[in-house]
């Protein structure tokens, strides 16, 4: 009862309206203090306080442990289990998140992290973040902001530059353009939404049930997620390991005309130019090739991780640029990942912009605007799925202006030379060998001693699952683990601006240490066919 009397019915209907009536707090409640809420002032000190902690922290990284070491649930045991119901001090606040929250990071900075792919947090990009929080700008129109939608499409169309892209791909030519998206996997998925979209307009006979999405069995789990949200069939292509887990033309024209012949209607090839697992590059001079046969194919090229060498013209040819500027449809590279910007910064590039707009333009009167109507200005709300989008233009401007081509160009050949020096101490070294060839800045092995010459796959496996284990204890590396043809594998990925070379070297190192005592256990893991697998602990660190 006390609840109704602090609100008040303002609906033009009176006490006819459906709606919940519109909350005014009339008073505050005994006992209730003034929430506190930061000056201009305060702000001041503590954005200088918080400066200073984060100089801090990156300048003891090399000290700290690269993987937190909490048990899962560690947070809820430290915080309250409700938000305040009086407003904080900020500076308990700010304490706080260096007590709870920095030992349940991983440091992804960390000369030693060479788990997953890298992600960069660079100074001059953690000044851009502040900047564009500051005005907190969800410009998904021109007209909601137009510096936000100009920045992106000028960074965008550097960008493309950048990468050696052809220009229909630039947002200057007002037919294709870039767009920063939210991830690859929001840039596959609005690929498809578009790809499907333009094969309904051109086939309006067929039905939904026959679309099949082309991924191939190395895709990024992106793919079989776009067909789950999306409700499409998805067949997965065969690679094999002679090819280097590279999708071919014969494979796709086969699968192709089988799909075809018995009423399936493929609409969208989404191919890999790196994939996750083991940086293959699919042949996408020959897969254009077939698809020159099939106009209403859409080929969409998920380069998240390995696009950005294109900076360096050197890999254009063999990473398969000119097949991506001759034919595909689409392009998405994840600039987080190794082009020294922030997380997130994922770029996706259409070579017509009209097949997204056409897919995703939803307007409804309270989003119409003048430039918006008369289509003088680009309206990103069109080119994506959610409406509101942050800054992020900001953060490409100022990282790209402050490193310049060059700067960018000698980061990714420092991590391409040192992963050239790490395969190459692989190859030479009797306890371990490649998986597959080493792409770019990574390197795919395992441990395969060459005293155990006997070993058969599924026993080496037992081996390096077991190797896998104690690397995953240690918390002075961070390395990730994966499969490839039922062979497990270790991925060594190069891309922490801090690494160098003596890093790498300590890596190797330890990883033979390592070696050396699981393999003195040997026994004890089930070396022997039919034992009873049991994985020896990693002694702690
Ligand atoms: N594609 C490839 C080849 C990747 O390696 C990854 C992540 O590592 C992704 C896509 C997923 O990227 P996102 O998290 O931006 O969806």
């Amino acid at each position: 009862m006390q609840m109704q009397q602090d609100y008040k019915d303002i609906s033009p209907s009176g006490s006819n309206c459906i709606k919940p009536p519109v909350s005014i707090p009339s008073q505050l409640l005994p006992n209730q203090k003034f929430v506190v809420i930061m000056n201009a002032e305060q702000f001041r000190r503590a954005g200088y306080q918080a400066i200073d902690r984060i100089c801090d922290y990156h300048i003891t990284l090399r000290d700290r442990p690269v993987s937190s070491q909490v048990e899962p649930g560690y947070l809820r045991k430290l915080l309250p289990s409700s938000a305040p119901t009086e407003g904080e001090d900020f500076q308990l606040i700010a304490d706080d998140y260096q007590k709870y929250i920095i030992p349940g990071l991983t440091h992804w900075q960390h000369p030693s992290f060479f788990a997953y792919f890298p992600t960069s947090s660079t100074f001059e990009g953690i000044l851009a973040e502040l900047y564009a929080s500051s005005t907190s700008n969800p410009g998904f129109n021109w007209s909601a902001s137009p510096a936000c939608t100009e920045l992106e499409a000028v960074v965008m169309d550097w960008i493309a530059q950048l990468l050696g892209l052809d220009e229909s791909f630039y947002n200057i030519s007002k037919v294709g353009g870039g767009v920063i998206q939210t991830s690859a996997s929001d840039s596959a998925l609005v690929a498809t939404v578009a790809a499907r979209s333009r094969y309904i307009r051109e086939h309006p006979q067929v039905a939904m049930e026959n679309l099949v999405l082309y991924t191939t069995t190395q895709t990024h789990s992106l793919g079989k997620k776009t067909g789950l949200v999306l409700g499409l069939k998805v067949r997965a292509l065969e690679v094999t390991a002679q090819d280097d887990f590279a999708l071919r033309g014969d494979t796709l024209k086969a699968a192709l005309e089988e799909d075809m012949n018995a009423g399936f209607h493929p609409f969208i090839l989404i191919g890999t130019v790196g994939t996750t697992s083991s940086g293959a590059v699919d042949r996408l001079d020959e897969i254009t090739d077939v698809a020159k046969h099939y106009p209403s194919l859409w080929l969409h090229v998920d380069a998240a991780w390995a696009g950005v060498a294109f900076v360096c013209p050197e890999y254009r040819e063999a990473y398969q640029l000119p097949a991506i500027n001759n034919y595909v449809d689409s392009f998405c590279t994840n600039f987080h990942k190794w082009g020294l910007i922030h997380f997130d910064g994922p770029c996706l590039w259409v070579r017509h912009r009209k097949h997204l707009i056409d897919a995703l333009d939803v307007t409804p009167e309270y989003l119409r605007s003048k430039d918006g109507n008369a289509g003088t200005a680009i309206d990103y709300r069109n080119w994506h799925i959610g409406l509101g989008r942050r800054f992020r233009s900001l953060k490409f401007w100022f990282g790209l202006r402050a490193r310049g081509v060059k700067g960018l160009q000698k980061y990714i050949t420092d991590c391409i030379k040192l992963n050239t020096k790490f395969a190459q101490s692989i190859y030479e070294s009797d306890l371990f060998s490649f998986v597959t060839r080493p792409s770019l800045s990574m390197t795919v092995f395992r441990l395969a001693p060459k005293s155990l010459p006997q070993l058969r796959t599924s026993e080496l496996n037992i081996l390096n699952r077991a190797f896998y284990t104690r690397l995953a204890a240690r918390n002075d590396i961070a390395i990730t683990q994966t499969e490839l043809n039922e062979v497990f594998c270790i991925r060594m990925v190069i891309g922490a601006e801090k690494t160098l070379e003596s890093d790498v070297e300590h890596a190797l190192s330890l990883m033979k240490d390592e070696a050396m005592v699981l393999m003195k256990n040997w026994e004890g893991i089930g070396g022997r066919r039919g034992r009873k697998t049991h994985v020896v602990p990693s002694h702690s660190h």
